[in-house]
């Protein structure tokens, strides 16, 4: 029902957290999915976690802000599978310190790896795509680029810049049925937010009228959905799984 099998799929920050649960979503779809890390090592370990559990993928460790090794990476895949199905942009840092304590180095990194990395893959594969006449392209945004977040603002305005980003796309690239959505997460059970202090985790468990942290199970489903031709109609949308979280 998917229709997923054979679809080549390339995630970024596949190497835990909601990049490895989605990379293994689309594996037992029968996808071929690639998977890009930040280092050889953590692409490595990933690879060989699949494969214990019965999957075959591959990897790369393009240096993400470096446009022209994401495109070298891109082309290679494009001529090696001779196609590219889907992009899903999920590689991100986030960030919580207070305004005075963030350097403009800091918010010049989050706003480099949140939006501008994307923007190089996105460039890399629309070629593709338009060629191919189809193609979607899903990106991570965040329930920060709903509300806001209170500390960290670097993290919420690269989200922001997210929507805006897969928003405009959408229209652009609609006219070659080419679908750009995002999802927006709310708080997922992953080392991002292991990261977190518990006093600034805990009041937000009790915003979620859900009852719970998300499982990145939860969000790896939703680029499922939006990348099968269930969502054949979908595209601009920032689809929230958030539990109805309101932080
Ligand atoms: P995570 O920290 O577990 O994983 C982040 C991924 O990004 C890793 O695979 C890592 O390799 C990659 N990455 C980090 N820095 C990189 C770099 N410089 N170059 C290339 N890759 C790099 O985080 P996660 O919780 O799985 O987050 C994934 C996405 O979901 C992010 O975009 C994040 O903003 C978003 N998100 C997460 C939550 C949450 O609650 N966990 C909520 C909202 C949005």
């Amino acid at each position: 029902m998917l229709n997923l099998e054979g679809k080549v799929v390339i995630v970024t920050g596949g190497t835990r957290g909601i990049g490895l649960e989605t990379v293994r979503a689309f594996l037992k779809q029968k996808a071929k999915v690639i998977l890009f890390g930040s280092k050889k090592d953590t692409v490595e370990k990933a690879l060989a976690t699949l494969r214990e559990e019965g999957f075959e993928a591959t990897g790369y460790y393009p240096d993400l802000n470096d446009a022209i090794e994401v495109t070298k990476v891109i082309d290679e895949i494009a001529q090696k599978e001779g196609k590219i199905d889907v992009l899903i942009n999920n590689a991100g840092i986030s960030a919580n310190q207070k305004i005075e304590d963030t350097t403009a180095q800091d918010f010049a990194n989050i706003m480099n790896l949140n939006v501008n990395a994307m923007f190089h893959t996105i460039k890399a594969v629309v070629p593709y795509m338009k060629k191919q006449n189809q193609g979607v392209i899903l990106n991570t945004s965040s329930m920060v680029s709903i509300y806001g977040q209170p500390s960290g603002v670097g993290y919420p305005t690269s989200k922001f810049a997210v929507n805006g980003l897969t928003k405009s796309l959408a229209r652009e690239l609609a006219p070659y049925q080419i679908r750009v959505n995002a999802v927006a997460p709310g708080i997922i059970k992953t080392d991002m937010v292991a990261s977190l202090p518990k006093e600034q985790i805990e009041p937000l468990l009790k915003t979620i009228p859900l009852g719970r942290m998300g499982e990145p199970k939860d969000i790896a489903d939703a680029f499922l959905f939006l990348a099968s031709d269930l969502a054949s109609y979908i595209t601009g949308v920032i689809l929230q799984v958030d539990g109805a979280a309101k932080n």
